[in-house]
């Protein structure tokens, strides 16, 4: 008997972010399966099982589900904001690579959600009306080398650059180091945004010029997107004081 594996993006915190189209997913599912957060996010109901798991396991988490979806259930794997990115969809196709002939016929599909970047440029105004980039900061997956040559190609080709996973208790000078870095690309007074918590009970939105963000990296957390501006990237003024960041779609004098 053959089942369902879903992996479902439960966007950034707002239920109202949730698509339609993941929560008929979740209401179908037998089995739940996640990260402890993402999984206290989806409400409970008679006939739905739970898995929760730590963060760092997520290749033993998809393995767990596509067992458990090979059993017959209707499996939904949760991911914060969206499934793809830096999260679980990933994780479920590295396990399916080792190819175990009981995951063969596995219905698996992918259900997106609005991730972090989209979230908190919407709070901010535009920031993402011209082109942007898009990087974890997290050196567990990859060498620290590697991260600091994506982010001065970004850098250095004027994109907006959106940072994940910024700063954790285990990498706690990384973020600082990177906003050093932009700083050799980008103006003194560059504006940098410190997006935490979109979307939850505890959002919090900061604006700095890059020279001040870089001496308060250490206030970002693991709930923080930090966005650095492009060169372009600017201030427009609203009614009663407020003010939007936006990055012009154009560059140069386009007709
Ligand atoms: N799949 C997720 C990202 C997982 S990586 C997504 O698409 O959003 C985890 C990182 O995402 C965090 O360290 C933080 O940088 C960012 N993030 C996730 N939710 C967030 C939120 N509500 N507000 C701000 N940043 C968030």
């Amino acid at each position: 008997m053959t089942g369902r594996l879903t992996v479902i993006g439960l966007g950034p915190g707002d239920p109202r972010w949730l698509t339609p189209a993941a929560a008929e997913a979740l209401a179908a599912a037998t089995d739940l399966v996640g990260y402890g957060p993402y999984v206290d996010r989806v409400p409970h109901r008679e006939g739905l099982a739970r898995h929760v798991s730590d963060n760092r396991v997520e290749l033993d988490r998809a393995r767990h589900a596509l067992d458990l979806a090979s059993e017959g259930r209707a499996v939904a794997v949760v991911s914060g904001g969206d499934p793809g990115i830096f999260a679980m969809a990933a994780a479920v196709f590295e396990a399916l690579e080792e190819a175990r002939p009981a995951w063969a016929a596995i219905d698996i599909r992918v259900e997106p959600g609005i991730t972090a970047v989209l979230a908190a440029a919407a709070r901010l105004g535009a920031p993402l009306g011209g082109d942007f980039a898009v990087l974890s900061l997290s050196d567990n997956l990859k060498p620290w080398a590697v991260v600091l040559r994506r982010l001065e190609a970004a850098l250095a080709a004027d994109f907006v650059v959106a940072l994940y996973n910024p700063i954790s208790t285990a990498r706690p000078w990384q973020l600082g180091e990177a906003l050093k870095l932009a700083g050799a690309h980008r103006a003194a007074e560059a504006p940098v945004a410190f997006a935490r918590a979109v979307g939850r009970p505890d959002e919090a939105i900061r604006v700095l010029p890059l020279v001040e963000a870089v001496a308060v990296a250490d206030s970002a957390d693991m709930a923080t997107l930090v966005l650095i501006g492009a060169s372009a990237t600017r201030w427009v003024g609203g009614p009663e004081g407020r003010r939007f960041l936006y990055t012009p779609r154009s560059v140069g004098r386009m007709p």
